[in-house]
């Protein structure tokens, strides 16, 4: 016969007092015992990171500093992608006053490719601040670093803060949501706000008041490589015997062992939330999915689906006298997506555009930037180039022309924003990996002629490109 013993976990917590008993707390003795396994486990499993060697560093700005450069790089970038660019950032400017004397140019260029480029603009801006008003130390607490630095919120202020501050607060990130949600059952969406606030409440209840820096990074470590989305490794989890998800699928197991005259002694939690109406626990509309198992957990609001846009890119290239190539560049608006980033020249292709438009290379061109090529010389079309933003789903049609140096008209062009590069200064200039694409397509048409292209195939290759699909 299974025995059953009800969790009521919260009942007599601590730091809790005033709350509901409630599945979705820890105990104080849950929460001594995953302190204490977690920072283990940490100490002797954490991966060999660069940004971990300077944590050692006596000087407390250079650490918060080291913290604060990796985990904006690491905000929607993974860990493999971010390693080389840390370094490269790191070694150019070694600390936060090197930073602050850097140009947003130089910043743009060492940030291109890593995508979200506003990441890489605050920082400058942040260590420029530090510098300017707080004579070079950094705000020394979470909330102050939340208050005062551009581009640093609650989880990154946290991240510093706890790292390295030693302050025994909290944070929440993808990771952490992924195991609090495991080990606390909370099914609700993880974006409602109910759900946002327990996360909070708990990851400063939990977090070890000693070693906060260890703690923190042991989640963070817990959920990229043990407690992971797909397949996360249960059996060798240091946190299993506090995780209610991995009961949850114990007990199941063991009640479908039963319907099968398998018996079973030992002591199988009843996991219950007596919460009336909580809105922590699975809806009622959704039930567990007993092949899914501890993946139930976190429920996930539906992803807005990402908005359809189009744009011309036209490809110049210029033969100078000398025989060298280069290609013509324009510099995007400061503000908005893919700020003061390079690119070559773009016209977006509005809602209301059909097969009419001209999108020739003269119009896109004249539009975006007043270059001026001879209107005989006609263009080749390059082919589409794909290319996902976080909300944008993103085709750029690419069309390429070659041309003398005595062709072509950059007399009515502002240079400042315009420039002619080589093929070299291309790959090291704060371009758009969406841009690299273009280039890659453009380089990838091989043996084909730029500019001899059969003029009627290559309209009709354009005009398809309008046609509603
Ligand atoms: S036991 Fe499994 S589900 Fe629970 S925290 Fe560990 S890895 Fe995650």
């Amino acid at each position: 016969m299974v025995k059953r013993k009800r969790i009521e976990s919260g009942a007599g917590d601590d730091s809790c007092a005033g709350t509901k008993p409630s599945i979705h707390n820890f105990s104080l003795e849950e929460k001594c015992e995953f302190r204490e396994k977690l920072i283990t486990w940490f100490r002797e499993n954490q991966r060999d990171l660069p940004w971990r060697k300077h944590l050692s560093n006596p000087d407390v700005d250079q650490r918060a500093y080291a913290v604060w450069v990796s985990e904006i790089m690491l905000q929607q970038t993974q860990v493999a992608t971010v390693v080389e660019y840390y370094k490269r950032w790191m070694k150019k400017w070694p600390t936060l006053q090197d930073l602050a004397k850097a140009s947003l140019e130089e910043v743009n260029e060492m940030w291109a490719g890593l995508g979200y480029y506003s990441r890489g603009r605050r920082l400058l801006e942040g260590a420029q601040k530090v510098v300017q008003e707080f004579g070079g130390k950094m705000p020394r607490t979470a909330e102050a670093l939340l208050k005062h630095l551009p581009g640093v919120g609650r989880y990154t202020a946290g991240a510093i803060a706890s790292i390295a501050y030693s302050q025994a607060t909290g944070i929440v990130d993808g990771n952490v949501i992924r195991v609090l949600c495991r080990m606390r059952l909370i099914g609700a969406s993880s974006t409602s706000q109910a759900v946002q606030n327990k996360l909070w409440s708990l990851a400063n209840d939990v977090v070890d008041q000693d070693h906060p820096g260890d703690f923190n990074q042991g989640m963070m470590e817990l959920g990229a490589t043990v407690c992971t989305p797909k397949s996360p490794s249960c059996a060798s989890c240091p946190a299993q015997s506090l995780c209610l998800a991995k009961a949850q699928v114990e007990r199941n197991k063991s009640k479908n062992g039963n319907k099968l005259g398998i018996k079973d002694s030992i002591a199988i939690p009843d996991i219950e939330c007596v919460v009336e109406k909580c809105d922590l626990c699975l809806p009622e509309n959704e039930t567990w999915d007993e092949r899914e198992g501890v993946q139930n957990y976190p429920r996930k609001a539906g992803k807005k689906a990402a908005r359809v846009e189009r744009t011309s890119v036209c490809v110049v290239c210029r033969r100078k006298r000398d025989g060298e190539r280069q290609y013509y560049l324009v510099q995007r608006a400061q503000k908005g997506l893919l700020a003061g980033l390079w690119e070559f020249p773009s016209l977006k292709v509005e809602e209301e555009e059909d097969e009419n438009s001209d999108h020739s290379i003269h119009k896109v061109l004249q539009s975006s930037c007043g270059l001026r090529v001879p209107a005989a010389i006609q263009s080749t079309h390059v082919g589409s180039v794909e290319h996902i933003f976080s909300h944008i789903h993103q085709t750029y049609v690419v069309q390429a022309v070659e041309v003398s140096e005595e062709e072509v008209d950059d007399s009515r062009v502002h240079t400042e924003s315009c420039r002619w590069v080589t093929k070299e200064e291309f790959s090291s200039a704060a371009v758009s990996t969406a841009m690299k694409k273009v280039f890659k397509a453009y380089e990838n048409l091989g043996k084909k002629k730029i500019s001899t292209m059969d003029p009627g195939k290559n309209q009709k290759s354009i005009t398809s490109f309008f046609k509603k699909k």
